[in-house]
């Protein structure tokens, strides 16, 4: 292919080049088509220039051209460019073609069965096990049957609704009776927005974890970062820092009604009448690991987090043949993670477009932190040797295989030993901005010898 020779996304640019010049001898330009802690973080990266007048284009009309290097643009943008869309060998955009595959409630779940049964049947009963992780789920209406049948042999049970595809807790809801559920099936919840809708809106039903990990007698959940730069090979990337939210009412039963009891989303619990917005609902997730490793000892934490590696990689590896590898595309998904009363994560959901927008100072430096180093991870300047297993806050998890640590994080290994530890340090120290400076000398002494 001949220099400068435009080709489609999904031929991934194979050779072509951009005739503005190769990065490294100019400025990386940028469009962004958010308005929050990453157009801060791409404006204030040194050598980087938006594209000029791109806030100012309606987002449908925006052309795919090559005239920037990085777009973090939004899900419907891809959705609608994507396979008429020409990139440069250079080019990196946010997203996958169908990341929707993990995304989308019922397709994650769909996707991890058929994964599970297949580890079943290729390794048998016990392997299957390490599919534990997600609450036992149908989608609706097309498994309305097998979900009664289910629902009959549980009675009692709390059960959760919610819409396949909606957001930050809409739509939710609790039921205990399968007669909650009728109004549901009239079609009361379809979306208002569309009264002519022909279709039912898809929700799934899943079982409720009745006993999530309290403290100070309230329900949270995790948020953790991960990074994918390829499906193929699986090459992952997994954040240090994150958080908890919590809900700011006591967890019960008894009022399952209550969505700021049970949902832990901040878009609804900042709506609760007794919410403290200077003190929020997040802890760090190094408070919490400290929290909980003061209160169950180092060993059980790191059991638990390990729970959580086994499901950032469990799921990226349901949707690793389904998903459209392209070396331009990166996704930074949102995990959200549950731990009940005997420490075992839960998967919930994972987030393709977790919230960027900061809700205070400290949020704001985590999101600002976590973007800078997605950068640094992504390396557009060229600077590192493509060899790290650490770039600031990012630890490389997985590269078509599990990676080990080199070093132990005291921290999260006490014992000292660093034999066999995965490179996995969810929850422990993120001293990003000195790794970072480190990382850089070494890494220009590697590529000057
Ligand atoms: P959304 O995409 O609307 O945020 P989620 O699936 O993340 O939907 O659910 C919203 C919140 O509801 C979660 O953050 C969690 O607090 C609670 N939740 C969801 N599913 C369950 C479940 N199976 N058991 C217990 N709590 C759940």
């Amino acid at each position: 292919m001949s220099k400068g020779t435009k080709v489609p996304g999904y031929m991934q640019g194979k050779g072509s080049r951009n005739p503005r010049g190769i990065i490294g001898d100019r400025e990386i330009r940028y469009k962004c088509s958010l308005q929050n802690t990453i157009l801060d973080v791409l404006r204030g990266r040194p050598g980087w220039q938006e594209v000029p007048g791109f806030q100012s284009i309606p987002p449908i009309t925006r052309n795919s051209d090559g005239d920037w290097d990085f777009y973090w643009c939004d899900r419907e943008w891809l959705a609608q460019n994507y396979d008429t869309m020409f990139l440069y060998e250079h080019q990196k955009i946010l997203h996958f073609r169908n990341h929707y595959e993990l995304t989308r409630k019922n397709l994650m779940v769909k996707n991890l069965k058929r994964l599970k049964k297949q580890t079943e049947r290729e390794q048998g009963k016990a392997e299957g096990l390490s599919f534990e992780f997600f609450p036992t789920t149908y989608e609706l209406p097309s498994e309305y049957h097998i979900f009664v049948e289910e629902f009959k042999k549980n009675p009692g049970i709390i059960w959760i609704m919610k819409p396949a595809a909606r957001a930050q807790g809409r739509g939710i809801f609790l039921f205990r009776r399968l007669k909650d559920i009728t109004d549901w099936k009239k079609g009361e919840y379809q979306p208002l927005s569309d009264p002519n809708r022909e279709v039912p809106e898809t929700y799934v039903v899943q079982r409720y974890i009745e006993n999530p990990y309290l403290i100070g007698g309230r329900k949270f959940d995790v948020r953790v970062y991960v990074l994918v730069v390829s499906y193929n090979p699986l090459k992952v990337w997994l954040y240090r820092s994150g958080f908890a939210r919590f809900s700011n009412t006591r967890f019960s039963l008894d009022s399952i009604e209550d969505t700021y009891v049970h949902l832990t989303n901040v878009a609804v619990q900042k709506n609760a009448p007794d919410y403290d917005p200077d003190k929020g609902c997040k802890w760090s997730t190094q408070q919490l690991r400290k929290y909980l490793a003061a209160k169950h000892g180092v060993e059980a934490v790191k059991k638990a987090f390990k729970g959580i590696d086994n499901i950032i990689i469990k799921s990226l590896q349901s949707v690793q043949k389904i998903i459209i590898n392209d070396k331009h595309c990166f996704e930074m998904y949102g995990y959200d993670v549950l731990f009940d009363s005997d420490l075992k994560p839960w998967l919930i959901e994972i987030n393709a477009s977790p919230s960027l927008t900061a809700s205070g100072k400290e949020d704001y430096d985590l999101k600002f932190g976590l973007l800078n180093d997605l950068l640094n991870v992504l390396d557009l300047e060229n600077r590192l040797t493509g060899k790290e297993k650490r770039i600031g806050g990012w630890d490389l998890l997985w590269e078509d295989g599990p990676i080990l640590a080199d070093d132990g994080n005291m921290e999260c290994t006490p014992n000292g030993t660093t034999a066999s530890i995965p490179n996995s340090f969810l929850g422990c120290h993120n001293d990003r901005k000195r790794q970072l400076r480190e990382l850089y000398t070494a890494a220009q002494s590697i590529k000057k010898s």
